[in-house]
Formats: structure tokens, sequence, C-alpha cells
């Protein structure tokens, strides 16, 4: 397309000289006379040159997309070569033949016009040769064939023009490329270094844009690094501020703390470490030794203060409370307890409200919980006590009073608080005592006496007061407390213990202590005046009976009425005394002789033995008399007293409702007793106790399958004495114990051994007295015993007398449970003598019912015995007991009960008791016999 430019752009200056070259040739032919010729060749040539003018400038005018048309270039070619034909067709037609000069000029001319557009043409060597071709072959041709010698020299140089002409166009042609490509090389290193410059450009307005972008950055950052050095500044300064604020107040709380004796723990609940201040001085652990409040810490609680606490403690990390506080006990390293007062609250928790850290407090409250106690036991002493208490201050004026004051005086705290205890009743006597007690608190500091005060209702009573001072740490008077009791209730209780200590309760008649001043008095006016005395013992026969089987409350009446008749029938009595339970003592000083006295004492007895009614029961009951005088049996006192008490037990003996005077024999008696107490003592210890055996008849088969055991002491003074003189003295005095044990153990043994050797299965029968049952441990016995010996149970049997059975019937029943749980056999002994009914024998759970000797002695004179026999036989059999009958002596009588279907008997009839031997003997006739 350059080419083309240039081609165009190049051939204007050709086209005019051309012009210009042919006008000038025009001038130079004119006078030739081809006129026509050449007008036409000219005018060819104008319209020519202004055609090629006007394509140049439509060429100009397209736009450079439209120029790089091929079109262009053909038609320049084609324009070229119209040129060159019209060009050489002129010169060579129109120049004659024979004229040089003219040839010259014309050739030259056109020659130069060939040259000029060739030069301009060779950018295009198409286009030069479409230019060249045609101007000068055809006319070089024509010259060449031309017969003038001239005219071929000009075409031979026509000829060369073209040749000269070509290689000038070549090298042009080769010049214009190389310029070309140099130019666009040019042009494209231009262009690329333009777009180097506008990348460098771009990128330096970038750069500079970054540059001022990093500038604005970096004097921001400047700024901020100011302002935040500035605040850093001020940060540091309120800091340090604060810091010294902290320290300040650190210091503070730390003597703060100091001062209040707390101990700051901050707990850490998920690792269980704990930061306790003052550990030493409040629970005297070392720091070192305490790092989790769980592990360390909680194993010193109290365990009842436990529960408390982790409620406290739930309660708060549940968030239901704000903080706690509690107290409770810890032990102290020195071991004792000690009260801790706790605060705490949570002051961290995590997303789920679970409580991660908790701070608080802990204070040793020991002195103050003491101090507590203390004040609220003396508020409750105060209170409590039965005492009235009055606080009054220094003016007298009362402050406080206790219920016990308002109970007893009917004033309440509002009705006295502001006056004086003095103004409270109208009673000048008591202001007068007043104003006298005031002086004398002044002077001592303490008051006490009695009063006499008067209650709200106006009553008056006695009154035991005591008044203190109390005084200030400068020793002046503050307070003044008054202690009182009302006297009236003690004054009640020493007229009765007056009256109590000198009078029965239940009688009304003097007690052993005024019977015995009464007694003294009379001894003394005995000794002096020569007077006589005379004590009179009275003791109720079977009293313990009648007071087991009857009860408390008719004994109670019954001893009442015979205190009531004591009283009548001596109305010359000096005292009549009770002396303890049934027995009464009457002090006589004014009987005139013996005979008096003993009708005395006739009268009294008749009198007491007169049938009464209690209740439902009509009752006679009798009383056993010992009298003793002074002078005549006694000079003391003491031995008046006990010669009666002899007297009174000689008249038991003698089987009761009746009176006996003390004798001298009557004493030595009872010095036999005791030696004979002393004897059995030692007879136990050296073994003169023996044991009898007595047969029992089985009537069914006539067969001895039982015996009684039956005690002897072989005496070495007295020889084989016989139970009858010992046992109511051993049972008396305790010794019916071991004699009892003593018993049991060798008959047990013994049966067993017969039953060893196959001379029977015997059961043994031992008797056993209340005593032994008292003891409370007869049961324990018997087992040890059956254990010991190895005798089967069902081979022992208890005997117990019928009234002995009536002592305690409630513990008698339950022992006699227990024995016959052991398996061991129970039988009531003398059944008859005692107040035995069908109910006793119902409640009793015994074996065998032993008919006592008494009634069976008589039986073979029929009569009465005879019946009570009869009907107990059948009364036990109806219960399924088995009747025993004692002291069968004849035949008669063994008929008798045979008939009866009595079950055993036993007697002399049978046998006496025997010892062991003669018995075993008697065992083994009885065996001969059988077989
Ligand atoms: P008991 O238990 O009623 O014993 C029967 C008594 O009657 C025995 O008197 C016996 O020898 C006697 N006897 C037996 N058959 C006849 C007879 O046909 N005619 C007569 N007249 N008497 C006969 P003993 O051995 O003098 O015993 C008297 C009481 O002493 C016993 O009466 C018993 O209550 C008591 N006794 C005997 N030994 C012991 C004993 O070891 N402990 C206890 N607590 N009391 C005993
Ligand atoms: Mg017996
Ligand atoms: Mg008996």
């Amino acid at each position: 397309m350059e080419r083309i430019r240039l081609l165009y752009h190049g051939s204007r200056t050709p086209t005019l000289f051309m012009l210009l070259c042919g006008l000038v040739c025009a001038v130079l032919l004119w006078d030739q006379g081809h006129v026509p010729g050449l007008s036409l060749w000219l005018l060819g040539l104008v319209f020519l040159a202004v055609l090629r003018l006007t394509q140049v400038a439509a060429f100009s005018r397209a736009a450079p997309a439209r120029q790089a048309h091929p079109r262009w270039h053909r038609l320049f070619m084609l324009g070229a070569a119209v040129s060159g034909c019209v060009l050489a067709v002129g010169a060579v037609t129109l120049v004659p033949a024979d004229l040089f000069f003219l040839q010259a000029m014309v050739f030259g001319l056109v020659a130069a016009a060939i040259i000029s557009a060739s030069v301009a043409y060779a950018v295009s060597l198409p286009a030069f040769l479409s230019f060249a071709l045609p101007c000068l072959g055809p006319a070089m041709g024509y010259l060449l064939l031309s017969p003038h010698p001239l005219l071929q020299g000009w075409g031979l140089l026509a000829g060369i023009l073209l040749a000269g002409l070509m290689v000038v166009a070549w090298q042009v042609n080769r010049l214009v490329l190389r310029n070309l490509l140099r130019r666009f090389q040019n042009l494209a290193l231009i262009q690329h270094l333009e777009e180097a410059k506008a990348r460098a450009e771009g990128l330096n307005h970038q750069l500079a844009r970054e540059v001022e972008q990093r500038r604005r950055a970096e004097r921001e950052l400047r700024a901020a690094r100011d302002e935040l050095e500035e605040r850093v500044e001020l940060r540091t300064r309120e800091l340090a501020q604060a810091g010294h604020a902290l320290s300040e107040s650190e210091e503070r709380l730390a003597l703060a703390l100091e001062a209040s004796g707390l101990g700051l723990w901050d707990w850490n609940l998920e690792t269980d470490e704990v930061h306790h201040s003052r550990l030493k001085e409040i629970f005297g652990i070392e720091p070192a030794a305490v790092t989790g409040v769980i592990r360390h810490l909680r194993p010193r609680l109290h365990p009842d203060d436990l529960p408390a606490l982790r409620r406290a403690l739930v309660e708060h990390l549940k968030g239901l409370s704000d903080g706690y506080c509690i107290e409770y006990r810890v032990r102290h390293a020195d071991g004792h307890w000690m009260w801790i007062e706790d605060r705490g609250r949570a002051v961290e928790r995590d997303a789920s409200g679970k409580v991660l850290r908790m701070i608080g407090t802990r204070r040793d409250i020991s002195q103050w919980k003491s101090r507590e106690e203390e004040q609220r036991l003396s508020a409750m002493v105060f209170e409590a006590a039965s005492e009235g208490i009055v606080i009054l201050d220094a003016d007298y004026r009362v402050l406080m009073v206790n219920r016990a004051y308002s109970e007893v005086t009917g004033y309440r705290l509002e009705d006295v608080q502001g006056r004086r205890l003095a103004e409270l009743g109208d009673n000048r006597d008591l202001h007068r005592q007043y104003q006298a007690i005031y002086a004398e608190l002044e002077r001592h500091g303490h008051w006490q006496g009695e009063l006499m005060d008067t209650r709200k209702n106006g009553e008056l009573y006695p009154q035991w007061l005591q008044l203190n001072v109390v005084r200030d740490r400068q020793g002046r008077v503050s307070h003044v407390v008054a202690f009182f009791a009302d006297l009236t209730a003690r004054r009640e209780a020493e007229e009765r213990l007056r009256y109590l200590t000198h009078y029965d309760e239940l009688t009304g008649l003097a007690n052993r202590v005024l019977f015995m001043e009464r007694l003294h008095e009379a001894g003394q006016r005995a000794r002096h005046e020569g007077r006589r005395v005379a004590l009179l013992h009275l003791d109720l026969d079977r009293f313990k009976l009648l007071n087991d089987s009857l009860g408390h409350e008719v004994a109670d009446q019954l001893l009442r009425q015979m205190s009531h008749r004591l009283l009548q029938a001596v109305p010359e009595a000096d005292t009549v005394a009770r002396l303890s339970g049934d027995e009464f003592a009457v002090i006589l000083d004014a009987y005139t002789s013996l005979s008096a006295l003993a009708r005395i004492a006739g009268r009294l007895l008749a009198k007491l033995r007169v049938p009464m009614t209690i209740g439902d029961h009509e009752l006679v009951v009798s009383a056993s008399m010992g009298i003793s005088l002074m002078p005549e049996n006694a000079r003391e006192i003491s031995t008046l007293v006990s010669q009666a008490g002899m007297a009174m037990r000689h008249a038991k003996h003698l089987g009761g409702n009746t009176f006996q005077f003390f004798t001298d024999n009557l004493h030595a008696r009872t010095v036999e007793r005791l030696q004979l107490e002393n004897q059995l003592r030692k007879s136990i210890e050296q073994g003169q106790l023996e044991v009898f055996y007595q047969p029992k008849l089985c009537l069914a088969d006539d067969s001895i399958n039982s015996a009684e055991a039956l005690v002897r002491w072989r005496c070495p003074e007295q020889g084989l004495v016989s139970p009858g003189e010992f046992i109511a003295l051993a049972e008396e005095t305790g010794l019916i114990g071991p004699i009892g044990e003593f018993m049991l153990r060798t008959a047990c043994r013994q049966a067993r051994e017969w039953q060893l050797q196959g001379l029977a299965d015997l059961r043994v029968s031992v008797n056993i007295s209340v005593h032994q049952l008292r003891q409370g441990n007869l049961v324990r016995l018997i087992h040890e015993v059956l254990e010991e010996t190895g005798l089967p149970p069902r081979l022992l049997e208890l005997e117990l007398t019928e009234s002995q059975l009536l002592d305690n019937v409630e513990s008698v029943i339950s022992i006699f449970r227990q024995l016959r749980e052991l398996g061991v056999k129970l039988a009531i002994d003398d059944f008859g003598t005692g107040y035995s009914s069908l109910s006793y024998l119902k409640r009793f759970p015994v074996d065998y019912v032993k008919i006592d000797q008494t009634f069976v002695r008589d039986l073979s004179h029929g009569g009465e015995d005879a019946a009570i026999t009869r009907a107990i036989i059948a009364m036990a059999h109806s219960l399924g007991l088995k009747v025993v009958a004692e002291g069968v002596e004849t035949q008669e009588q063994m008929d008798f009960l045979k008939l009866q279907r009595c079950d055993e008997i036993q007697g002399y009839l049978i046998s006496r008791p025997v010892e062991a031997p003669a018995f075993a003997s008697l065992l083994r006739e009885q065996a001969a016999l059988c077989s």
C-alpha cells in the first residue's frame, strides 16, 4: 500500500513534467506542418495529464483502508501504459526524420519526460515496466526499423535508454524497498518505543499514584502512630495511676483483711485449685498443705454442717442466689473444732452458666459464736430461771423482768417498766423496808432477806429477795440485779415435810421418826419420874398374802381402818405409830399393872380382829403383838424396841392372833436361832448336807417311777437334822440359795447315774423356794445343771409350795413358762394349805398337784378331808394335771386314793426318805420283782 501511495504521490511531478515537455515539443513541432495531429496529440496528452492528476487527487482523498485496494495499482499501471504510448507515439510520428536538431530536442524532451516518469515509477517495477515498455519498446522498434539511419540511431538510443532505465528502475526499486523496509522498521520501532513509552508512562503514572498512595499511607501511619503513642502515653499514665491506686487499695485491703481477720480465697472449680490467704493464722495449716478445696479443706469439715454448706453452694452454683454466706465447723490443725463464717460468690461462668471460678472470704468466728452462745444461754437462763429476776437501773427503776417474775407477781414488763419495786404495791411497810435496803446496797453493794410483798391481785406473799449492785469499769453503779423467790410453795412444802417427817401419810399415825422421839421422851420421863413404859409392837398376820392377792388398794384401805381401830382401842396411849408396811407400835405410859396391860392388849387384838368390809371383800385380819416393858425388861430405848419385836415374832411363831410379853427365855431362843444360822452356814461350806430320796408310787401300775429329793443336815453335834428345823431359817437368811443349788445338782447327778446304771428312768423332784425364784437366775442354773449332768429335762420335776406360789404371781408364771420350755416338769406342793383357787391352777403352767398330807392324814375317817381330796383330784384332772398324794401311811389311805384315781402316792407306806444307796436297793428290788 505504501508503494502505491508513493507511486501516486510521486506521479504528480512527472505527469506535469511530461505535460510541460509535450507542450515544448508541440511548440517545437508546431512549424512542421502536422498541426492536426500535433493538436490531437497535445489534446490527448493534456487530457491524460488531467485524468491522471484527478486520479491522484481521488487516491489522496480515499480512506487508507480503501487505498489498499489493488484496483488503485491496476488503474495506475493502465494510466502509465497509456501515458507512455501517447508520449512515444507523438515523438516518433510527429518528428521529421531528417531534422536532427529537432529530433534531438524532441527526443531529448521526451527522454527527459520518460526518465523522470521512470524514476518516479521505479517504486513499483510492474508500474515502471507498464510505462517504460509501451513507451520505448514500440518506438525503439519503429525507429530501428526506419530506413533513416538517423532514426535508427535514435532507435538504438531508445534501446540503450530502456536498458539504462531498467537498471535505474531496478536500483531505485531496491532502494525504495529498502527504504520502505527501514521506514517500516523505524515506524515499528517508533511505535514500539511509543508503546513502551506509553507503558512506561502508564507505569510511571501508576508508580506516581502508588508513591502518592504510599506517601498518603505513610502520612496516615505516622499520624496513627503519633496518636497511638499519645494514647499509649496517656494509658501508661492512667495505668500508673491505677497501679498506684491499686497498690494503695491492695495495701488498704491487706490492712483491712488483717484487721478483720478475714482469709481471702480464690477457687478454680475446674481444677479445684485454691489460693487461700492467712491459712496458717486461721486454720493453723501451712499454705503449701492446701492446694484444693475438695481434696484438702472438705475432709476438715464437721460432718453435721456438710449438708447445709452443700445446699448453699449448690443453690449459688445454680444461680439461685447472688452469693452465699454460711457458718460451719472446721477442725483446726491442733484438733479442736472452730466455727468459720464463709462468704463467697461466683466470679466467672462459661457460656452455659457453669461456674468456673469463685472468690470469697473465711474468718474464724469461734469466739463470736461462743459469745453468742453465752448470750443465748444467759438470755435463756434469764427467761427460764425459776427464780424471778429483775434488772434495775442505777436509780432502782425497773428495766427488765423475766417470765418467772411475771408468773409470781402477776405484773408484766409494761406494768413495771420505769417504776420502782417499792412503789408497786400500796404497802407502806415495804416502802420503808426498801429505803433501808437502798441504804444497805449503797454501803455494801448487796442485800438479801425475806420480805412480804404484794402480788398484782393484792395477795400478800413471802418473798426471798437478793439484790446485787453491778458496777461499770469506772466503778459507778450501772445496774442492780434482783433475784427473788416466792416462798409460798416452800413454806407449804416445809409444812408438809414437817408433817411427813413425823406422820405417816397413809394412816395419819405418827411415823417411825416421831415414834422414836416420843419413845425417847417417854424413856426420859420413866427414868426421871420413876414411871413405867410399855411398848406394844404389832404386826398384822398374813398381810403380805393379802396385799398380793387383793391388791394394794384394798391393803391400803385395810391399813387405814386398822389404824383407826388402833386409835380407838387405846385412847390412853401416848403414841400410836405405824413403823412400816403392816407394823404398828403403841407407847403406853399410863397403865397400872401387868394384868391391866394384858387386858388392854387383849382388847386391842379383839378389836382388830372384828370382820371388816372393804369393797366386796369381807376380811378378818388378826395381829401378833409383842410387849416389852421399861424398866422391867430394858433400860435402853433401843433394847426396848428390839425386845418388843422379838416378842412379836414369837407371837407369830405361835400362830399369830396373840400377844407375848418379852421374857429372858425368848431372848435365849433368839440367840439359839442365831447360832443355828451360823452352823448352817458352815454346814454348806463343810459339806454336811445330804440328799435323801423318797419314792412315789404310780398307782396305775404300782411302780416306782419317781422320787422326791429331801435335804438332810448331818450335824456333828445334833446328828441328822430334818429340814423342818432349818428350811425356814435358811429362807429368812438367804442360805436357801446355796442349799437349793446343792440339792438340784446332787439329785440330777444321782438320777442320771441311776439311769446310766439301767436301774430306772427315774423322775426326780426337787423342792425350790421362792427365794430362788426371786434371785432371777433359776432358769439359767437349771439349764446349766441339766447340761452338766446330762439328765433329760423330762426327768426333773420342780416343786414349789402353794403359799410361795402366790408370792409374786406374774413373775412366777413367767419363770414357770421358761422352765416348761426347757422341758422340765412342775408341781404345786402342799396344795390345799394356801388360798389357791381354780383360777390360780389354770394360770400356772404346772404338771402335778401334790395334795398336802394334812388332808391325806384324815382320809380314813371320811368326812371333810375326803371330800376336799376328791374335789382336788377331780379339779386337777379336769385341768389335765396329775395328782400326787403325800403322807400316805396306811393301806386305807392308799385304797381311797386309788379309788379316786389319784395318779401317784408318796408316804411312809411306800418308804421313808432314804439315802441314795438304800433307794438304789429299793429300785433293784422292784426291778427283781418285775422280772
Ligand atoms: P414336802 O416337800 O412337802 O415334803 C414332804 C415331807 O413330808 C417330807 O418331810 C417327808 O419326810 C414327809 N413325809 C413323807 N411321807 C410322810 C408320811 O407318810 N408321814 C409323815 N408324817 N410325813 C411324811 P421332810 O423331809 O421333813 O421335809 C419337810 C419340808 O421341808 C418339805 O415338805 C419341803 O417343803 C421342805 N424341804 C425339804 N427338802 C427341801 C429342799 O431341799 N429344799 C426346800 N426348799 N425345801 C425342802
Ligand atoms: Mg415337796
Ligand atoms: Mg409337801
